[in-house]
């Protein structure tokens, strides 16, 4: 409509004496079918995702493929194109279960460190025996950060042997309040980073010092993570792996240190002073770690509205699996709810985003770079689904302009703030700061950067292959006079029903502020695949080398 009457108003002006003026083109009215995107169809979803029917969406399950073949069949039913494997929906993925048996040994001459008590151990292989003996080498925190001006493995030569890591990142001095973003975690800080590292230097094991301070949680949550089934991705082809990858106590650690001749208190303190270096105790350890381990797959299911640019792409993402169903407790009901039904995660996410898929297909005219729709699986096991899509994408890595991760939507009433982790990290941040003031709300702030809640959801393996991310969070600045109200809900909620049997649809639940989030996030998506230039991470994120890099 807007560009016939731009016509018409040249065409007016073209009739006087004066010299036409030639208008900039009116700005193209093509964009998302926002229509689509209504509270009773996010509501008709989200029953039929968190269903008992679903039992609880686990990876491999007859419910978690009932969940995958629900999000195809409606992919489908609204025009979206499959993205998958030889024209289908589904991207396989294979997962790899592993339980170590509980006689696994880890010795220094004169200790034996007893399994469950003193350490808890993994392995990074399939093979059914892991072997790794040899020197112990203290490497503080273990990161290589060169935009920071760190590295702890300066100097040193750990192939094969063991490396000693503490876990977080060094905190901020007077000198530098910035250094490792002050308070808030980054990457480096995170244990899974650390094994990461440990294994790109070479070593054959690491040990992660644990203390309840540096954790933000008990020994016991250790305990309890990492003696049950453990899940992971088949090792990718020429990414090196560590045999052993353990957990000690901070007793433990201390006592191993102390039989290398060295102070594990006096070591923590020099870690953190740039300059530091790697010191090998004078001691050997050997470990033995066998294992059970079975292959299993479950699809992703990824849907693409084509583009008028079919080279490159914006991907959203949102899981659709959850924890399945509990075992039977002695004692317990026969009829106790042992279903995790997942409703806020990640029903809710998943009704989004087949509602935000809606919007592409039905749009008026076509995006610029093509929409693709990503269901992952494997989420709740440690962000496989998404791992695995990073490594084996549809589309090229270097050619995803962006990644808007849905994880959890607001179920409670409309909020001026939208908080998009993330957008302090790239230039969609402007691009979402822009939109937002249109709209008369505020891009809100990570509540708790200390958290590291960046790390922990589906946008982060694709952020860590360089692309620019954003994941949707919870917002706080509710709008009306219950807002202080809702507040205490949404905290209440967190608290009591957070990866419970208990996180059911509830019908008092109001979705009037996530219809206006997704709209936020389809029209934003819109931009970003049409803007010319490429998003890009900020100089100095940790983030924004792997592009250059790959
Ligand atoms: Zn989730």
């Amino acid at each position: 409509m807007r560009t016939l009457f731009a016509v018409l108003a040249l065409s007016a002006v073209v009739g006087c004496d004066q010299a036409p003026v030639v208008e900039a083109p009116a700005p193209d009215p093509a964009g998302p079918a926002e229509n689509a995107i209504q509270e009773a169809a996010l509501v008709q979803h989200l029953q039929a995702l968190s269903s008992d029917q679903m039992e609880g969406r686990a990876p491999a399950t007859p419910g978690g493929q009932r969940a995958a073949d629900y999000i195809a069949d409606q992919l489908k039913a609204i025009g979206v194109e499959p993205a998958g494997e030889n024209g289908t929906y589904f991207q396989q993925v294979p997962i790899v279960e592993s339980v170590v048996n509980r006689a696994f040994t880890l010795s220094v001459p004169g200790r034996s460190y007893r399994y469950l008590e003193d350490v808890v151990a993994f392995s990074g292989t399939e093979q059914a025996r892991a072997h790794v003996q040899g020197e112990v080498v203290f490497v503080g925190h273990g990161i290589v950060a060169p935009e920071q001006k760190w590295n702890d493995y300066a100097g040193a030569n750990v192939r094969g042997k063991w490396v000693l890591i503490m876990v977080n990142d060094p905190p901020a001095t007077a000198e530098e309040p910035q250094l490792f973003a002050g308070k808030a975690l980054t990457y480096y800080g995170r244990w899974t980073y650390k094994f990461e590292e440990a294994a790109r230097q070479g070593a054959a094991g690491a040990i992660l010092i644990h203390t309840d301070e540096s954790a933000t949680y008990p020994w016991q949550v250790v305990q309890s993570s990492w003696s049950g089934t453990q899940y992971s991705l088949p090792p990718a082809e020429g990414v090196p792996t560590l045999a052993v990858k353990a957990w000690m106590t901070n007793e433990a650690a201390s006592d191993l240190v102390r039989r290398g001749g060295q102070n594990l208190d006096r070591l923590r303190a020099v870690a953190p002073t740039r300059g530091f270096k790697p010191v090998t105790l004078q001691v050997r350890a050997a470990a033995t770690l066998q294992q059970r381990t079975s292959r299993k797959t479950s699809p992703n299911v990824i849907g693409v509205v084509r583009g008028t640019n079919d080279e490159q792409g914006v991907v959203f993402t949102s899981h659709y699996d959850h924890f399945g169903m509990r075992d039977p407790q002695p004692g317990e009901a026969a009829d106790a709810d042992r279903i995790f039904n997942g409703a806020v995660d990640n029903a809710s996410g998943v009704a989004g985003l087949l509602l935000i898929a809606q919007s592409m297909a039905g749009a008026d005219g076509r995006p610029g770079r093509s929409m693709y729709f990503v269901f992952t699986t494997a989420e709740e096991s440690g962000l496989l689904g998404a791992e695995y899509f990073a490594q084996h994408p549809v589309i090229p890595m270097d050619r995803v302009a962006a990644n808007i991760n849905v994880d959890g939507i607001n179920y409670l009433g409309p909020t001026r703030d939208i908080v998009l982790l993330g957008a302090d990290r790239s230039t969609l941040g402007p691009l979402a700061e822009t939109l937002a003031q249109e709209r008369g709300r505020v891009i809100g702030e990570d509540q708790y950067p200390e958290r590291g809640y960046f790390f922990r959801s589906d946008h982060f393996p694709l952020a860590k292959a360089g692309v620019p991310a954003l994941s949707i969070s919870s917002p706080r600045e509710f709008i009306g006079p219950d807002a202080e109200e809702l507040r205490k809900k949404q905290d209440a909620y967190n608290a009591t029903h957070y990866h419970q049997p208990s996180d059911e649809y509830d019908p008092t639940w109001s979705f009037a502020g996530a219809v206006e989030d997704l709209k936020f996030l389809a029209q934003l998506a819109w931009r970003i695949a049409a803007q010319d230039e490429m998003p890009r991470y900020n100089e100095g994120d940790q983030f924004a080398n792997a592009r250059a890099a790959s």
